[in-house]
This record gives structure tokens, C-alpha cells and sequence, in this order.
């Protein structure tokens, strides 16, 4: 059957996003466009869709609400109309700048890598942003989780991630071993898949100028630039040296490196400067573990960040209460950190959390603090009645497992009954 001619029809309702020179323009009802995902991406993305729609009527009193507008991607997308990730919707989420998307199946062979790498890359979304923290309640392997308190910064454009690498034996891999060999006299075994670990000054210097904007204007301590580069000088080891130019040249007033605060402050951060560190990254696994309460905002290169955020994920209570943005200059996507799980696809049993954490940031993004707040809240008090989906019910004595409806409806009702 021949693929059916992708027509996107955008609400009649609604406006743009706008994109200004300080920053978003934000209309009342934003028209924002929302992908539901595969396998279990569309009970949580309707379990989250109420979520924010009653946090912003209820913060608002219906003086502002969001618009959504589906568009496709993933199966259905392919099923319908023979393309992943067809260029109407990219072009919709140019187009209305900010948008919330559920987990999409990347399917094992063939076509693409990822359907995310292909997303974050078509959009030039360079910032994977996770904050990681705990939510009194949630079950979590670690004594003291409620140390941890961090927003991960992690680039999303460049490294080992760049797609640039050829299989064992191919005439691309046997090329690039002949020039290492012949030019570069740098001996590599035959037999060896080759892949290319690209790390540029502009794609360093953006990633690390947005992490230490975010400290400033939320108030955070410390930016610490996560590397490898005692042994990669020239990728892991310039990414730090560029993190702390960029934190010397642009932000000279509101930073100081700890150098300076061991130097000339005794130890102690004088008030207002968010303090500029770095760890290597294997260092920075167990300092999560140990001392997590002296991190805040990470900044770090992809392959670094897809690990640690992932391990820190899992010291807050794992996958299914993690969300997660991909943010370029203005263009962002919001989704939960977790995958479309297809075994468990149309069972209303998963936790939508991360979900709804998703819109959260999404809120915090458009500048709806207040109704971002209001969510984040209602979440908490849900997961402290101990009301828990079946991921964390099994862990937790005394805990009433519920679906993920019932969730989401337990969710909206702590909304509503916080104005009352
Ligand atoms: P996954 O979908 O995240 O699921 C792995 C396991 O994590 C599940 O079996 C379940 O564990 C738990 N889990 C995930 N989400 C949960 C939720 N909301 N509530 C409760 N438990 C949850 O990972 P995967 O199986 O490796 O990947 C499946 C597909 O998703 C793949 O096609 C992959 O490419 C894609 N993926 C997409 C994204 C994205 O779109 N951002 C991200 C990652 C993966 P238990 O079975 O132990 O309960």
C-alpha cells in the first residue's frame, strides 16, 4: 500500500511562540506541538497532557492554557505515511519553537541510529538538560538520596555521537587506517572499526555558556565541568579549557574559578558568584555516590553525560520519574528520559512521572514558573499518599499500587484541591 501524503492542519486556536532577542515571546495560549510516542508514549503523554493543562488553568484561573497539536512521528509515522520523522514535523516544531514528545522505538536495523539523535540533530537542539533530583517517597538504592540535587548539562551534537564511524574491514575503516598509518605513523590493528570523536570550541563554548546562564538565573552554586581529558587532551581536555574561557570572557561578574576561591577566599565562595570546578568523569561517578550534595549544575560532553545522567537517575528512584529537555538556542523538545517499553504499550500500568516532570520543565521553559511549581507539587504530595505506580509500588512496603490513569487523575486532583 503506498504511503498516504503527510498534511499537518495546525489548530485554529492558539499562537505562536515567538522568538525575540532576550529571549521566547510567549503568548497566553501557545500552540505547542506534542508527538504521543510508541508503545507506552501515549498513556503517559494523555497522563501528562491533564496534568498541565489543570496546573495551568488552576495557576492562571483560565487567563492563559496550551493549545496542543499533535503531529507524527515514530511507527505510526512510518506505518502511515513511510517516513520516522517526516520533514512536516520537524518543520512544525521550527515553526512553533517549543514542543513535548513521549518515548519513540528506534527500530534495531536499518535507516536510523536513533530517532532522538536524528530529532536533536535536524533541530540543532545542542543541550541535553536533566535535573536529577528526588521526590520525597520515591524508593531509591542509596541512604541520603535527597542529596542530590543537580541539572545536568550534557552535549548533544558532537563526540563519539557523531555518527562517524565505519565497520571492521570496510574501504572507508582500511582508508583511514592507511593514513593514520602512513601519515600519521600511528599503528592500528587491521581489524578495527574506526569511529571519530569530533569535540569543536563552538559546540564546548555553547553547551558550557547555556549551563552557566541556567546557575545564574536559578540561583545555583557551582558549575563543574565534567571530563576526560587526562587522557584525551585535545576533545575531553579542551572542552574544560574552553568551559573555563567561556566562564572568564562572558560571565566575568557572576563567576569565579575554584582556583581563585581556594586563593584568595580562603575555601569560602564569596556570596553571588556561581564557583567554576572540574572533575574527570570517572571521579565524578563516585562523587555522585559520596558527596552529591557538593554538585549542582554538570556540564559535559555526550558520551560522559549519557552515562553519568543515567547512573544519577538511578540514585533518585531510576527511568520512570526522569524527564529530561533537549534545547538549542530558542528550539526545545521535552520528553521523559525513559523509552516507549513496548511490552508494556496500552496496559495504563507504567509511570507517567517523568512525563509530567517533562511538562514541568516544559512550564519552567516557557516562563509559567508558578504553574510549573504548582505541578511539581502536586507530584510530591501524590507520591508522599504513597499512591504509586507498579515500578515503585513493588519496592515499597505499604504502598497502594494504582494505574497510570488513576495516577494522573490522583495528580490533577492535588492541582485543584492546592487552590482551594
Ligand atoms: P525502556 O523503554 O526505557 O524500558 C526499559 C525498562 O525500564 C522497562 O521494561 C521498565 O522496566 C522500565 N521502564 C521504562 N519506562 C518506564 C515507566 N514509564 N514506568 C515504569 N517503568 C518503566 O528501554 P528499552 O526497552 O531499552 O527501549 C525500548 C525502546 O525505546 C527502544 O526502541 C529504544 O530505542 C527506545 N528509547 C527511546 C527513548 C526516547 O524516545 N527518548 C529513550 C530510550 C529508549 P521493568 O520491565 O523492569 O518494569
Amino acid at each position: 500500500m503506498p504511503a498516504e501524503r503527510l498534511v499537518l492542519r495546525p489548530p485554529d486556536a492558539g499562537h505562536k511562540i515567538l522568538i525575540a532577542e532576550g529571549g521566547l515571546r510567549v503568548p497566553d495560549d501557545p500552540i505547542i506541538p506534542l508527538i504521543e510516542g510508541d508503545g507506552i508514549g501515549p498513556e503517559v503523554v494523555r497522563a501528562a497532557q491533564g496534568a498541565i493543562d489543570a496546573a495551568v488553568e488552576n495557576t492562571f484561573g483560565g487567563r492563559r492554557r496550551i493549545v496542543w497539536y499533535p503531529i507524527p512521528a515514530g511507527e505510526k509515522a512510518m506505518f502511515r505515511y513511510g517516513d520516522m520523522l517526516p520533514e512536516a514535523t520537524l518543520a512544525a516544531i521550527r515553526e512553533y519553537v517549543v514542543a513535548l514528545k513521549g518515548p519513540l522505538t528506534t527500530p534495531v536495523s536499518g535507516g536510523f541510529r536513533s530517532l532522538n539523535v536524528a530529532l536533536r540533530k535536524a533541530l540543532d537542539l545542542y543541550a541535553n538538560v536533566r535535573p536529577i533530583y528526588w521526590i520525597p517517597g520515591v524508593p531509591s538504592p542509596v541512604s541520603h538520596p535527597e542529596r542530590l540535587d543537580i541539572v545536568i548539562f550534557r552535549e548533544a551534537t558532537e563526540d563519539v555521537y557523531a555518527g562517524i564511524e565505519w565497520e571492521k574491514g570496510s574501504p572507508e575503516a582500511r582508508r583511514m587506517i592507511e593514513v593514520l598509518e602512513k601519515e600519521f605513523h600511528a599503528r592500528v590493528r587491521a581489524d578495527s572499526g574506526i569511529g571519530v570523536k569530533p569535540v569543536s570550541e563552538t559546540g564546548s563554548k555553547r553547551l558550557v555558556r547555556k549551563a552557566i546562564r541556567y546557575a545564574i538565573e536559578n540561583g545555583r552554586k557551582s558549575v563543574t565541568l565534567v571530563h576526560k581529558g587526562n587522557i584525551m587532551k585535545y576533545t575531553e581536555g579542551a572542552f574544560r579549557t574552553w568551559g573555563y574561557e567561556v566562564a572568564r570572557d562572558e560571565f566575568r561578574d557572576s563567576t569565579i574559578a575554584w582556583d581563585a576561591v581556594v586563593k584568595d577566599h580562603a575555601g569560602q565562595a564569596p556570596d553571588g558568584k556561581v564557583v567554576i570546578k572540574d572533575v574527570i568523569a570517572d571521579n565524578m561517578f563516585q562523587q555522585l555516590l559520596l558527596r552529591p550534595d557538593e554538585y549542582d549544575v554538570l556540564a559535559t560532553t555526550n558520551l560522559n553525560g549519557d552515562y553519568l545522567s543515567d547512573a544519577a537517575a538511578a540514585q533518585i528512584g531510576g527511568l520512570g520519574v526522569a524527564p529530561g529537555g533537549n534545547i538549542g538556542d530558542a528550539h526545545a523538545v521535552f520528553e521523559p528520559i525513559h523509552g516507549s517499553a513496548p511490552k508494556y504499550a496500552g496496559m495504563d500500568r507504567v509511570n507517567p512521572t517523568g512525563e509530567i516532570l517533562a511538562g514541568v520543565m516544559m512550564l519552567e521553559y516557557l516562563g509559567w514558573r508558578d504553574a510549573g511549581a504548582r505541578l511539581r507539587d502536586a507530584v510530591k504530595s501524590v507520591v508522599a499518599s504513597k499512591r504509586l505506580t507498579y515500578d515503585l509500588a513493588r519496592q515499597l512496603p505499604g504502598a497502594k499500587e494504582v494505574r497510570t490513569s488513576a495516577f494522573a487523575r490522583a495528580v490533577i486532583e492535588a492541582v485543584n484541591g492546592a487552590r482551594r
